[in-house]
């Protein structure tokens, strides 16, 4: 892929360049005091169009977020309403295209909808390096998700799912099923039941978002320890979320999963700083609770890194 070239780097190493003096240029305080604008940040979850931000909006919040490569996933549903499919696509191809070297993008369709897997391996083939987010009103062992993870063993890719209560990959207890069918394929979990079910006392009549102090031996936890195929971002008001109600809880997560956890943004906002920013706080929060540089460096890069299979 065009992404991966000699010269593709050479133009990514440009066009990194070229945001960084853009962005001492326009916002010198901010951007001085910013973290190693060299120093490389893999976003594993962003959107075009996201509250009808313009792609010009996205790019300009990545590059002051931090971000050197972003993942642009073709929408999953939107309240009801799925905005995703082939237009969506096109979208997150021609932005790809458009900057070269600072974004990549994944293959999505509704889960159940009769041609996903075809319409994903089309997707695929013109360079999507990842399925998701899979982000649609299916249980989470359900045959229709099966579909798809068997494109994803097929062509070695990852597969991103939003868990969210009653909604969307439901019933997250019994998503071992899904883990122990597919051994080789990466699955990567995001969202407000991934990151509730962090806690042991999670119980979904109590929100969303719930606060307070986490009990250990929580569902996602234990799938992270029990399965090398599980792996998850930490990414929206839910990732953000996990680590504010209780900081002591997380740092001790981090250190035992620094191998499966990946940054990501998820963020619809256009000013990529805190504290409107939740991303750019979490991304602080990370640099603050991992035990060592090079820790951190896994969970903002390397890991992602290795996920995506970038050289
Ligand atoms: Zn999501
Ligand atoms: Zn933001």
């Amino acid at each position: 892929m065009s992404f991966h070239s000699p010269v593709a780097s050479t133009r990514r190493d440009f066009l990194r360049s070229s945001a960084w003096l853009l962005g001492v240029a326009a916002l010198p305080r901010a951007t001085a005091a910013a973290p190693g604008p060299t120093e490389p940040v893999i976003d594993m979850h962003q959107h075009v169009h996201y509250s009808g931000r313009s792609d010009d909006a996205l790019v300009t919040h990545q590059r002051t977020l931090g971000a050197t490569l972003s993942v642009l996933m073709p929408s999953g549903d939107r309240g009801g309403e799925h905005k995703g499919g082939s237009g969506e696509h096109e979208a997150v191809v021609a932005l790809a295209r458009r900057f070269p070297g600072e974004w990549v993008f994944f293959a999505n369709e509704i889960t159940d909808q009769a041609d996903a897997p075809r319409v994903i391996e089309r997707q695929l083939r013109a360079g999507a390096l990842g399925i998701g987010e899979q982000k649609f009103r299916v249980d989470c062992d359900s045959p229709a998700l099966w579909r798809i993870a068997e494109v994803a063993r097929e062509f070695d890719v990852p597969v991103l799912l939003h868990f969210q209560h009653a909604t969307y990959n439901r019933n997250i207890e019994n998503f071992h099923r899904t883990l122990e069918k597919f051994p080789s394929v990466k699955f990567i979990g995001h969202a407000q039941a991934w990151w509730a079910a962090i806690d042991k006392q999670y119980d979904p009549k109590a929100g969303n978002y719930p606060k307070g102090p986490i009990t250990p031996g929580g569902i996602t936890d234990r799938y992270l320890t029990d399965y090398p195929n599980c792996f998850a971002e930490v990414s929206a008001g839910s990732g953000n979320g996990a680590i504010v109600r209780d900081e002591e809880r997380f740092r001790g997560f981090i250190h035992r999963h620094q191998d499966k956890l990946m940054f990501g943004s998820d963020c619809p906002e256009g000013t990529g700083r805190a504290p409107i920013c939740f991303a750019a706080r979490t991304l602080d929060a990370i640099r603050r609770l991992s035990p060592s540089k090079a820790v951190e460096r896994k969970i903002l890069y390397e890991n992602a890194k290795k996920m995506l299979k970038l050289k």
